[in-house]
């Protein structure tokens, strides 16, 4: 177990922390000491969550809250903040909640070409991936810290600004929520920092999910990303504990000054934002 817990005693929120990006980024802020609220949605995802408590509690001594509840649905954040308060960490404390970290992290991402979009499929993303976030962070804003310590890292992509065939959708939800961070960044100064990372591919199932067209337009970048061509490798995926290590970083003390950012992960793919 490692020594250093910079985020010992803290309550974090990851969405999306049942498998890939979100797993692993609960994993990171646990082994930091933070406590965790452990989102997903899929039944099919309730056991691998549990292991997943399990196993943080067992390797950090972290305690974790689990939450089945919807992105998608308005009022998420209700829910999210409720199972909190009524979890056996909270239930009996006399002491006040405190929010100290959200992670945006759950999304979805379905490619479709201009002539497919339709807009259901708009809907599902913009509620999933920007009004989920939102809602989640109204509902968060009265527990947040008021000594601005508290941290908002949201998830955004390379899509937000690549311009990727079969993005329109995927990638304006992704530069919405980095148009939100921003505004998050002033109005809740006091209170926390907000910033995004915007990966490029990442092995998960999302990625895994892309079509072998969708692939090989992403091949020149990941080929000539420096990080991704690093040691020989001829272009790679990052893996997700690459993305939670940058996500880790945001959410420490000494980021303090980092705020309305969108911070580069990406291995190189994206520069200069
Ligand atoms: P993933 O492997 O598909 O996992 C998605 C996670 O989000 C799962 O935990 C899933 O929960 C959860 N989720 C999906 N819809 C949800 C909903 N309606 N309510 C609550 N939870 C929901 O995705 P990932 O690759 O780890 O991506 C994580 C984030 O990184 C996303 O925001 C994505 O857009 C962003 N990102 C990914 C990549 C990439 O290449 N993978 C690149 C750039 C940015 P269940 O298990 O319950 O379904």
């Amino acid at each position: 177990m490692s020594a250093y817990k910079p985020l010992q005693g803290k309550l974090a929120i990851v969405t999306g922390a049942s498998r890939g990006i979100g797993a692993a980024i609960a994993e990171k802020l646990a082994s930091y000491g933070a406590n965790i609220v452990l989102n997903y949605t899929s039944e099919s995802s309730a056991q691998k969550t549990e292991d997943l408590a399990k196993r943080l509690q067992e390797k950090y001594g972290t305690s974790s809250i689990i939450v089945r509840a919807d992105m998608g649905d308005p009022s998420v954040g209700d829910t999210i903040i409720a199972s909190i308060k009524s979890s056996p960490l909270y239930s009996t404390s006399t002491a006040p909640l405190v929010v100290d970290i959200i992670i945006n992290n759950a999304g979805i991402s379905k490619n479709t070409k201009l002539q497919d979009i339709t807009p259901e499929l708009f809907k599902q993303h913009y509620d999933i991936n920007v009004l989920g976030p939102l809602m989640l962070v109204k509902a968060a804003m009265p527990y947040l810290p008021h000594d601005g310590s508290g941290r908002i890292v949201s998830l955004s992509s390379v899509s937000a600004s690549l311009g990727l065939p079969g993005q329109a959708v995927y990638g304006g939800t992704k530069a919405a929520l980095e148009a939100v961070t921003r505004t998050w960044a002033r109005e809740l100064s006091d209170r926390c920092t907000a910033t995004c990372v915007n990966p490029g591919p990442v092995v998960t199932d999302m990625y895994g999910g892309t079509s072998e067209e969708f692939k090989e337009v992403m091949r020149p970048f990941i080929e000539h990303a420096p990080l991704m061509n690093a040691g020989g490798a001829q272009g790679r995926g990052a893996t997700p504990e690459e993305i939670a290590g940058c996500v880790g970083l945001l959410c420490l003390p000494d980021s303090y000054w980092c705020t309305g950012s969108v911070v580069s992960c990406n291995g190189g793919m994206i520069m200069g934002t």
